[in-house]
This record gives C-alpha cells, structure tokens and sequence, in this order.
C-alpha cells in the first residue's frame, strides 16, 4: 500500500523537477555573420525558406542587441563575443594597432612564435590575447569537450575558439583552410581532402547569376548599379549581374573567396564535415562547433547593404544555412543542438543613397585627409623630432618616452589641423574619452580604450560619414548603425519569443555558459540573458 502511495509522489516530482530545468545542449553552433545588419534580416523576412527562417522560427530573437564598444571591427567584435570583455579591457583595440614597444604594427591575431601552416608565414593564434573565450571555458571544465571554430578569416577563426580549440581553421587566401603550429604540427588529412575536393581555382568558370527572378531584386531593393558602388578588378566589371569569374582573374578569386558566397558555403560544409570527424554532439559533455561567414561582409563592403548583389548573398546564405541545419537535425536529434547567430558589427549604407534620403552623409575625402596629415606629421617633426609620434590608421600613439610638454604640442598640432578635415565630428585623446560623459557614443568610445595600447589621439567620424573612399563603405564607428547586431537563440522544440530588451554582445558568452552549465570568468563584462 505504502509503495502504491510513493510511486506516483516520486514520478510527479521527477516531472517537475524536468520542466523547471532544461536539459542542456549536446552541441553548441556559434554563427557570427560577418556585418550581418539585424534590418535587412527583418526587410528580406519574407524571402526566407532556409536556414533563416528556421533559426527565426524556432529562436528567442533580442532584437534590441548592441555592441558597447566605440570601434566595430572584426578582431574587436569577435573578441567581444567570445570573452564577454569590451575590447579596451581585453586589448584587442583594432584588427591591428601599431605597437609603441616594437615600433610597427601589430595585427591582433599576430603569433611570432608560430607558423600559418600553408607556407611558413608568422602565425595566428590567440597565444598573445589576454583573455580567454567560451571556447576555453568549455574545455577548462571538461577536457572531453570538442571545441572547434572555423571561419573565413583569421581573426574571425582564432577569437571565437580561444587558446586551448582543438582545432581551428581559417581561408588561407591561397584556395584553401589552413590553420597554425599553435594548435596543429600539420593540417589533419579530412581538412586536405576537403580542400583538394573543393578546388578553388576550378571556380574560375563560375557565373555569378541571381539566385531568384530580377523582379525579386527590383521590389524589394534600391535600384542596382547605385552611386558609391565599388567596381571589382580594375573597373572591368561593373556592379551589376552575372558577375563573371573569369573577368575577375584567378589570384582574385584565390585571395576573395572567403567573401564571395561559395565561400561561406565551404565554410559550412567544413563544419558539417567537422561534426562527423570529431563525433560533436554525440557524448554526455557539451561540444561547441565556432562559425565565421564573411561573405556578407565583403559583399557589403563593395556594394553595400541595400544592394542587389547584397540581397542575392543573404538568399544563398538562407539557403546553405538551411541545408547545414536541416543536416545537423537529422543527425543529433531534437532539441540537441543550441544554435547562436550573431554579427560583429552592421554597416553604413552608401552615403550616396543616405543623401537621397536627405540625411547628412558623406565620405571623408581621401586627398584631404592624406595632406592634412602629411602636415601635421611634418609640423610635428619640425617641432618634436622624429619617431615621437606615430601616424597609424587614422589614429596617432605618442613614443612612450615622450615628455608631458611634448604630448601638450603634439596634442595642439593634430586637433587644430585635423579638426578642418570634412565629416570629422571630433579629435580626442585618449584621456578625454576615458574621462567623458555618460551617453551611449561616449561609453561605447571608453570601452573601446586600453590604457597601454590604445592611441593617444583619435579622430571620430561624424555620423553618416565613412572613412571609404571614394566608393564602397564600412563599419567601425560607435554609431548604431555600425553597433546594432542581430541575435537569435534556436533551439528545435523550445520557446519561441521575440524580446525587446536592450542587451549587449558582452552578454552572450556568459549566457550560453549558463545554457550549458559551465562557469565563467568573474573578469567578463556581461551577464547571463534569461533565453528560457
Ligand atoms: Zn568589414
């Protein structure tokens, strides 16, 4: 009689104790879309049938996530995600800065003690960030964990998986993934194989053509062929489909394929080829499977977002998205996989059509720029001597021996010629951002400093204009055009919900550490998210 009585109580409590906690994820898949604007998910909505539309389907959506940090690049965006650290507090400050100890530039993936395994060149790796990602969480609490990230660039590949990947593979430039003797003495045999399989060079044939009717391009976007488009290959070809390969020569192809669709594409097959080869997703410990598509970027960078040739890539990627998931369904089941989509950063529409619109957009003029700074160079070694400032980028880093009289001059000399450049809204130092104000702009250009590294004077753009010049655009301000990122948590058979709650790309690393229960690092600037 007793046992009839306690059966029943002990199942009921089991069940529970299961719908208040979810089980975690086999297997994380970490997508960050390389300037993969949240507006044009929302404006293309209705064209997706693939891998989009399934990850808005069955994903909590944030629409309202932003990178806090002021310079929206690749190497800083990626560290932000993974670490859950601003770049300013982490170090990694640009794609490359110049390095005031060394006395040159330093790319941030830089390792000068390993080599790029395709041909011997100084390596990449994460050896000389200090930090940590999820990636290095995940294996710090159980080394059984597969941690993998494969990208098309480098810098995308290396700060998404951290220091301790079990493997990680970027696009070489050469017609292939390539990877470092920081994480492997030779690249595996499946990693050679794919890349013989894939024969880049045999894309030369390729044609470039619309992926649905001309009318799809016409209705839902602004007229192709549009003012500040870049032209590809020395102006032989111009902007508009089919975009020829062959017109394009095979070193071009070589060193862009990684922006080009097919690249993305490759990118995905590689990792569903990971899957296998690594057996992710198939054990009691989490796995996690890194992503970096750059074909968006790249497309954008020329053509801009509003673009057809935009439009086109945000159709194939849907698609190729869809069949890397639908795969990854079929393999580990329902509600195994956790699927994270990101950016590193939007984009500033062409200043051309932004000026249609009759906002205030500009380019910075180049020829402008490149004199003005030839004089305040010259100004500056007329009155300081040389190598006390370093003109790098667009930002200026005073000799660490400089004397405080010196910093004074030097300061005077660059605000007072840099100020007449057009769409400059200021030029600031290092110390009048860390001691600004408390708006948006002003807190994002603080998390963007490191007190060592970062420069000592910085020239920030107005809004609406680009440093691009004279065609094409970019990101990289602390505008939200440029800060505003798409974020989705799917998950097959979970909630589906779409929240409005401002949050920040710091956040997303701690968050899917609590997804799979794991702990993090106290030094992360972010907070777990509440998904379910
Ligand atoms: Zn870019």
């Amino acid at each position: 009689m007793k046992k009839w009585i306690l059966l029943p109580l002990s199942a009921a409590l089991f069940l529970i104790g299961q719908t208040n906690k979810i089980d975690k994820p086999k297997l994380v898949v970490f997508i960050t879309v390389d300037q993969g604007t949240p507006s044009l998910l929302d404006k293309y909505d209705h064209l997706f049938i693939g891998g989009y539309r399934w990850l808005r389907d069955n994903g909590v959506q944030f629409k309202q996530a932003y990178h806090e940090h002021g310079y929206t690049a690749t190497g800083p965006s990626h560290f932000a995600l993974s670490s859950g650290q601003h770049p300013g507090n982490g170090g990694v400050i640009g794609n490359q800065w110049f390095d005031r100890k060394l006395k040159r530039g330093w790319y941030c993936v830089e390792d000068t003690l390993s080599q790029v395994l395709i041909d011997g060149s100084t390596g990449r790796s994460y050896r000389f960030v200090q930090s940590t990602t999820l990636g290095d969480w995940i294996k710090k609490d159980n080394p059984n964990s597969i941690v993998l990230s494969i990208a098309g660039k480098d810098r995308a590949a290396i700060l998404h998986g951290g220091k301790n990947a079990d493997i990680t593979l970027w696009y070489d430039k050469q017609g292939g993934w390539t990877s470092s003797t920081y994480y492997v003495s030779k690249l595996p045999n499946w990693v050679n194989t794919f890349n013989k399989q894939l024969n880049v060079p045999s894309y030369i044939d390729s044609v470039w053509n619309p992926f649905l009717d001309n009318n799809v391009y016409v209705n839902n976007t602004r007229p192709d062929y549009f003012v500040g488009e870049a032209k590809w290959s020395l102006g032989k070809y111009n902007p508009i489909f089919p975009i020829v390969i062959k017109e394009l020569g095979l070193s071009f192809l070589l060193s862009t394929f990684y922006i080009l669709p097919y690249g993305d594409r490759a990118v995905l097959n590689l990792g569903s080829q990971a899957v296998d080869e690594y057996n992710l997703g198939k054990d009691k410990y989490t796995d996690i499977l890194f992503l970096g598509l750059s074909a968006t970027d790249g497309i954008g960078h020329s053509f801009g977002p509003h673009s057809h040739e935009q439009l086109d890539n945000h159709l194939r990627l849907d698609k190729n998205l869809g069949q890397f998931i639908d795969s990854l369904e079929m393999l580990l089941g329902e509600g195994n996989v956790l699927y994270v989509l990101t950016s590193d950063h939007g984009v500033l529409a062409l200043p051309e059509y932004l000026l249609n619109q009759g906002l205030n957009a500009g380019r910075i003029p180049g020829p402008q720029r490149d004199s003005l700074f030839t004089i305040v160079n010259n100004e500056i070694e007329k009155q300081l001597g040389v190598n006390q400032v370093y003109s790098y980028g667009n930002a200026f880093y005073f000799d660490n021996d400089m004397d405080k009289d010196g910093r004074i001059i030097a300061t005077r000399i660059l605000k007072s010629h840099l100020s007449k450049l057009a769409g400059i809204r200021s030029v600031i130092t290092k110390d009048e951002i860390l001691n600004g104000g408390k708006g948006i702009i002003d807190i994002r250009l603080i998390n963007m400093v490191n007190a060592e590294k970062s420069p000592d004077v910085y020239l920030i753009p107005e809004k609406y204009w680009t440093w691009r010049y004279p065609a094409g655009t970019s990101h990289g301000t602390p505008y939200d055009y440029d800060a505003h990122v798409p974020l989705i948590f799917a998950r097959s058979g979970h909630k589906v919900r779409s929240d409005s709650v401002r949050v920040k790309t710091v956040d997303i690393a701690p968050t899917i550490a609590k997804l799979i229960q794991i702990p993090f690092p106290k030094s992360v600037d972010g907070k777990p998210l509440k998904v379910y």
